[in-house]
């Protein structure tokens, strides 16, 4: 039994980043960016109409000033549209937005400036315009203003969200070379296990751990493979776990305790998944199982973990240890590690253990500047009514004793 500071240390020192692939920019999105991408062209590409309008010459608007100008339209540009056509003084072009500034145009009134119904005027007729708060240059969007060809638009370590899978596709980058998703896999060990779309006989357990592990693989990016249920029997364990150590983490839940049938920590070392630690002083989680299967040649390991069978025991125990080990293989920086502790006041007492930490599933809110948390019913490890509506856990010390309403205490931030 070791402490959770140095458990979390080990699961640290263990995970490793897995190798950056070249993947699809499409595959890309929530992966870690291992090189930078490098635009392939300006942006904007050239000089952009950012209004409808009519692309003038600065000095025929301004020499007008508060009066009206008249101008003949010599081409209508829509937003992909092009001409070799130079505006010259008392000429303009009929844009619209997103069409590139003809040659010798220098600004754009916006169409809401022509007067004396001239505004639907195409190539060919007379505008009459008035922009009382004509500047030159206005209205649109310069070459390279945003980005210049060349120039590293994101950089190694970034995190691929919308707006980067889009400024990488405006950059012309179609593949990326990024942290490749995490697979994970998840099996569910315990006779008495029934899938969840089955009525469990009397003595049968719903498999909840299955269905909440993939979730929360799903909720980091990762790719969940459930490996279904394995009853306690030895052999049934061990080719499961054979099949899963293929992934880049395998979960285990249940039989990891000290009970009869607790088989895995047996079967895991028979198939050659070396123990980084087993049992840390927690609670709910205490059970917890940690290890790895070297592969060598420079293969990344396998990490294994072997999860309580209790259900919210699982999900404390993913949240603290699984987590932290999956974002370091993903790639992400150290500030995404761990879910984020914040402080709070109690608004209900609570007891501490004497001998390790406690985790209780609270609500959180807002008195003024403080943040309060409340803690919710909650009957224990197998319990995940009060887990589905916590939004952070209650993190007391060891030490034993109660915490009374109002007493400052730390609080993990909904997952
Ligand atoms: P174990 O860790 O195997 O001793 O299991 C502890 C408790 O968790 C027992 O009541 C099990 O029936 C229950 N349990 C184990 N696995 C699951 C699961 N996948 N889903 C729901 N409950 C489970
Ligand atoms: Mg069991």
């Amino acid at each position: 039994m070791i402490d959770l500071a140095d458990a979390l240390a080990f699961v640290e020192a263990t995970a490793q980043p897995l190798p950056p692939r070249r993947q699809r920019l499409l595959d890309a999105c929530g992966r870690t960016l291992a090189t930078g991408v490098v635009a392939d062209c300006d942006s904007p590409p050239w000089d952009r109409a950012m209004m409808d309008g009519f692309a003038v010459r600065n000095a025929d608007v301004a020499a007008a000033g508060a009066a009206a100008v008249e101008l003949d339209v010599v081409v209508d540009l829509a937003a992909g549209d092009v001409t070799k056509l130079v505006i010259r003084d008392g000429t303009c072009a009929r844009i619209m937005t997103g069409a590139p500034i003809p040659p010798g145009a220098e600004a754009v009134v916006p169409i809401e400036c022509a007067l004396d119904g001239t505004a639907g005027g195409h190539a060919g007729s007379r505008v009459k315009l008035a922009d009382p708060r004509f500047r030159a240059g206005q209205h649109l969007a310069r070459q390279g203003a945003a980005f210049r060809r060349g120039q590293e638009v994101l950089a190694a370590g970034t995190v691929l969200r919308a707006a980067e899978i889009g400024l990488a596709a405006e950059a012309g980058a179609t593949h990326v070379v990024a942290a490749p998703r995490v697979r994970v896999a998840m099996l569910s060990t315990g006779s008495e296990l029934v899938e969840c779309d089955r009525e469990p006989a009397f003595g049968q357990t719903r498999n909840s751990n299955g269905p909440m592990l993939a979730a929360a693989v799903s909720l980091l990016g990762g790719e969940p493979i459930p490996l279904g249920l394995a009853a306690d029997r030895p052999e049934a364990i061990r080719a499961a776990v054979a099949q899963g150590l293929a992934a880049d983490i395998l979960l285990l839940s249940g039989g990891v305790s000290a009970g009869d049938l607790d088989l895995v920590p047996e079967i895991f070392r028979q198939c050659g998944v070396e123990k980084v630690f087993h049992k840390v002083r927690l609670k709910p989680g205490k059970p917890v199982w940690f290890g790895r299967l070297v592969r060598g040649d420079g293969e990344p390991d396998t990490l294994v973990f072997g999860l309580p069978g209790n259900p919210a025991s699982s999900l404390v125990c993913f949240e603290l240890f699984v987590r932290p080990a999956f974002q370091i293989l993903a790639g992400r920086p150290r500030s995404d590690w761990h879910l984020p502790h914040v402080r709070a006041r109690l608004l209900a007492p609570c007891k501490a253990a004497p001998d390790r930490p406690v985790y209780l599933p609270c609500r959180l809110a807002r008195d003024g500047q403080t943040l309060v948390a409340t803690p919710l019913p909650w009957t224990g490890s197998s319990d995940l009514l009060g887990m589905a509506g916590a939004e952070g856990l209650i993190a007391l010390p060891a030490g034993g004793g109660r915490f009374e309403a109002g007493a400052e205490i730390d609080v993990v931030r909904r997952w």
